[in-house]
């Protein structure tokens, strides 16, 4: 158990799971815009609290445990998923190419940084989306904007965007179906790391990527795999314990219904653990100092990631982590900037120094995301993957200049040979985004464009290491 005061017990007289209704919430949801749904609220969230967790306490430490580690340079983390999961895409195929491309981007991470991966998925649970607009507006009609599937459906129908409450027990049961299937994969043969071959996605065989990258992953397998058999070798001994790969999962912690719902104290720990996911973090458009969704995080054991976009005003960063953290634990605090390859070389610096000065424990992330989306003439949104490689490179020498450390990344991205992104070895162009354009929400990277990321993110590792 941890020695660091827990951060609920600040307070602890006025925090409660539901402290955060007291506060104004940004993004809130209009459950009373169906004259049955307050009463069916209700019911969904007796039902929340009376299931199992998604996740354990156990798990949720151990994270933090690693994270603590990571701030400290020793370990990286890869966060990756979809902008929104749906619930029509919990199926196998769908979920075991998510895993397998953070497999492959986590093997190439560590052999280029030489240091563990933390594996962390946007998913089990990624189904609640912030929206610039509460309503959508086509013709005449206008409707509640598509908030993801824990909310309502994306048919543009008063039935379909009314939210309903009970999406919130079906997220729950879609979360809790990926999480199992997910356990089985990572325990079962498929993460063994024997067999990387397993992991390959079918596509890696075609021409898609470029050759040289086909090869240097070969290479890479064919290495790990003769090393696994050295160390074995050397002790007579199975690897099993470092053979198998470990998924943590992450979400945007938005609607405060949900988390609150699953949000417990477990025997012998101190405090309340949120148990729908491992990592909750809190987006760029509800980390308001004074809003209910600082209020309800800085209540919480789990580790916490908070986005930080260009026009964060460095001291706020600096109340904001000593509100979330005021035991200053560590591992518990993730800054995942968020800023755009134009704004990254000006807005970064002033955080980074703030936050350093401050002396807290941060694990400082890179979103290379979500400051790069554009729309086309034709209205389609998109991201390019220059843009995004501009950002990670400017993001690297800031903290270079600053002496903080970048300790990992956060991308959208999918097992799929999707063309939501422009650019990177995939060719993807600005005609060929329709071909195969599925994001509900934000446009993600593609199979190859994320091993192509991730092969050009551990060239700078090795670069900085001198190797
Ligand atoms: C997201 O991660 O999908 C998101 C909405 O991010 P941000 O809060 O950084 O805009
Ligand atoms: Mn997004």
């Amino acid at each position: 158990m941890t020695t660091h005061p827990a951060t609920n017990t600040t307070d602890a007289s006025t925090w409660s799971p539901m402290s955060w209704q007291s506060k104004p919430v940004t993004q809130d949801v209009d459950y009373a815009r169906h004259p049955e749904h307050p009463h069916a609220l209700k019911r969904a969230l007796d039902k929340l609290r009376s299931v199992p967790p998604l996740v354990t306490s156990w798990e949720v430490e151990r994270l933090k445990s690693l994270i603590a580690e990571a701030q400290q340079g020793k370990r990286f983390l890869l966060q990756g998923g979809d902008c929104a999961e749906t619930l029509a895409d919990c199926r196998p195929e769908q979920i075991t190419s998510k895993l397998k491309i953070l497999l492959q981007m986590s093997l190439v991470l560590i052999h280029g940084s030489q240091k563990p991966v933390i594996r962390v998925g946007r998913f089990a649970g990624q189904y609640a989306k912030p929206r610039s607009k509460p309503l959508e507006k086509k013709g005449d009609v206008e409707l509640p904007s598509y908030f993801g599937d824990l909310i309502n459906r994306a048919d543009f129908t008063e039935v379909a965007r009314t939210p309903d409450p009970h999406m919130l027990v079906r997220g729950y049961q879609h979360a809790a179906m990926t999480i199992n299937f997910i356990r089985s994969l990572a325990t079962g043969g498929f993460a063994d790391l024997h067999h990387p071959e397993s992991w390959e996605l079918g596509f890696v065989k075609n021409a898609d990527l470029p050759d040289h990258r086909k090869a240097q992953y070969h290479d890479l397998m064919e290495r790990l795999a003769d090393g696994l058999r050295f160390m074995e070798a050397l002790s007579d001994n199975a690897v099993h314990e470092s053979s198998a790969v470990e998924f943590f999962t992450s979400h945007e912690g938005l609607n405060l219904y949900y988390e609150s719902a699953q949000t417990r104290t477990v025997p012998r720990r101190d405090g309340h653990y949120d148990l729908t996911t491992h990592l909750p973090w809190i987006g760029e458009r509800t980390r308001d100092l004074a809003g209910a969704h600082i209020e309800f995080f800085r209540g919480i054991r789990n580790p916490v990631g908070v986005k930080v976009g260009p026009s964060a005003d460095p001291a706020e960063i600096v109340r904001l982590i000593e509100t979330l953290n005021p035991g200053n634990e560590p591992g518990k605090m993730i800054l995942i900037s968020r800023l755009g390859a134009k704004n990254a070389a000006t807005a970064l610096p002033p955080i980074l120094e703030a936050v350093r000065d401050s002396g807290h424990p941060v694990l400082w992330v890179s979103d290379p995301m979500h400051g790069n989306g554009q729309t086309t003439a034709t209205g389609i949104k998109t991201r390019s993957f220059d843009n995004i490689l501009v950002e990670l490179e400017t993001v690297m020498d800031a903290h270079e200049a600053a002496g903080t450390i970048l300790g990992g990344v956060h991308f959208e991205l999918t097992g799929e040979d999707v063309t939501e992104c422009i650019g990177g070895a995939s060719g993807v162009t600005e005609a060929s985004l329709t071909q195969n354009y599925a994001s509900l929400c934000d446009p993600r990277l593609n199979y190859q464009q994320s091993l192509e990321l991730a092969f050009l993110l551990a060239g700078r590792f090795r670069a900085a290491r001198g190797s």
